[in-house]
């Protein structure tokens, strides 16, 4: 199903699917045990615009510590459990708004089904996940070897195991770190179940590597109306996720607002320090509410030309540069004065 007609899940105070906008997810990566490391990074990444927050639930500590994280925080908080079915319970009774499970290691059936029978007490959604790394062998026979088919079929069973246990109020995920077969399962999965399907390219790298491996694949997917909830994996700083989700989702007209920035790849006529000025710039209108569009360009030769479609925009000089409103040149300002010029006209825009 495309995301207009995927079941709509309420997780605590957010809903996904049935075209709900697509939300941004990010994992802690503090000791869930820790509260108050875990939730100064929550907060951080709240900040920044992280809509739902996953803890790793490792240890019967990590379990009773989502009740004093859950007061502390605004957002909706996951907790993914793995192996032990006596903390999803925990986790669940704690306040999780959703626990991420994989069937497959929760072991026994009747283990299962007390997670199920919890979830369905306290009306919290299951994120059923399944991962490339972890497809049963006989699956991997069937298919001669770990292929977009299999992780689906993996992936439906568990749905199914579910679904026959009287609960349908749930989250599908399938990930894999290869991007090709990643995009062929979603793409497969989405025609079998209505589900949200919660998107990722999993260990996908440092940053660099993941945010290009993460914008081709969630791009793609998101592009064919795949993907309810998405999260962007990154080996670095959780923060770094959120911003390359924001930007993935803008890119594709998928959210709006917050300001743009454009900027030239600077060749042989830029003469002032542009690298520098745009991440200064990127890094300044983040807190900025305006919807714009701002341009930092390198030349007065190109730039102005290049930044018609702005705002508003600066472009380089010989130690100075220009202030360009829709393409037109309104002052000149000192090179060192170019940011702070820029950044009192974002704050006076409209006034
Ligand atoms: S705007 Fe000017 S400096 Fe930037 S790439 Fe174009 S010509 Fe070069």
């Amino acid at each position: 199903m495309k995301r207009e007609e995927t079941k709509v899940v309420h997780i605590g105070n957010r809903s996904i699917g049935g075209g709900n906008p697509i939300a941004i997810q990010s994992m802690t990566n503090t000791k869930t045990e820790d509260v108050q490391a875990t939730v100064e990074q929550i907060l951080a990444l709240e900040k920044a615009g992280c809509e739902i927050i996953r803890c790793a639930v490792p240890t019967m500590e990590a379990a009773e510590a989502l009740k004093e994280i859950k007061k502390q925080i605004h957002i909706p908080l996951v907790a993914d459990i793995h192996f032990d079915y006596r903390l999803a319970i925990k986790a669940i009774e704690n306040g999780a708004d959703k626990i991420r499970i994989n069937p497959g290691n929760i072991g026994d059936v009747s283990r299962v089904q007390a997670v199920v029978n919890k979830a369905k007490e306290y009306g919290v959604p299951i994120r059923v996940g399944v991962n490339s790394g972890s497809l049963e062998k006989h699956l991997v026979e069937k298919y001669g070897g770990v292929t977009a088919e299999g992780i689906v079929e993996s992936a439906l069973d568990k749905v199914h195991i579910i679904e026959n246990m009287g609960y349908d109020n749930l989250v599908v995920s399938i990930k894999s770190s290869d991007v090709l077969m990643c995009i062929k399962a979603h793409q497969l999965i989405s025609e079998q179940c209505n589900y949200p399907l919660h998107i990722g390219i999993t260990e996908s790298g440092t940053v660099l590597s993941g945010n290009i491996k993460s914008s081709v694949g969630l791009g793609i997917m998101l592009y064919e109306g795949i993907g309810d909830t998405i999260r962007v994996s990154l080996t670095g700083d959780p923060l770094e996720e959120i911003k390359t989700a924001k930007l993935i989702l803008k890119t594709l007209g998928l959210r709006k607002g917050g300001i743009e920035v454009v900027s030239c790849p600077t060749c042989g006529r830029t003469k002032i320090d542009l690298i520098g000025l745009a991440n200064q710039v990127e890094n300044m209108v983040a807190d900025i509410p305006l919807d714009i569009k701002v341009a930092v360009m390198g030349c007065v030769v190109n730039g102005p030309g290049e930044a018609k479609e702005a705002d508003i925009g600066i472009a380089g000089g010989i130690g100075e540069g220009l202030l360009i409103k829709k393409g037109e040149m309104v002052k000149k300002v000192k090179e060192e004065e170019l940011l702070e010029t820029l950044r009192q006209e974002l704050l006076n825009w409209g006034k």
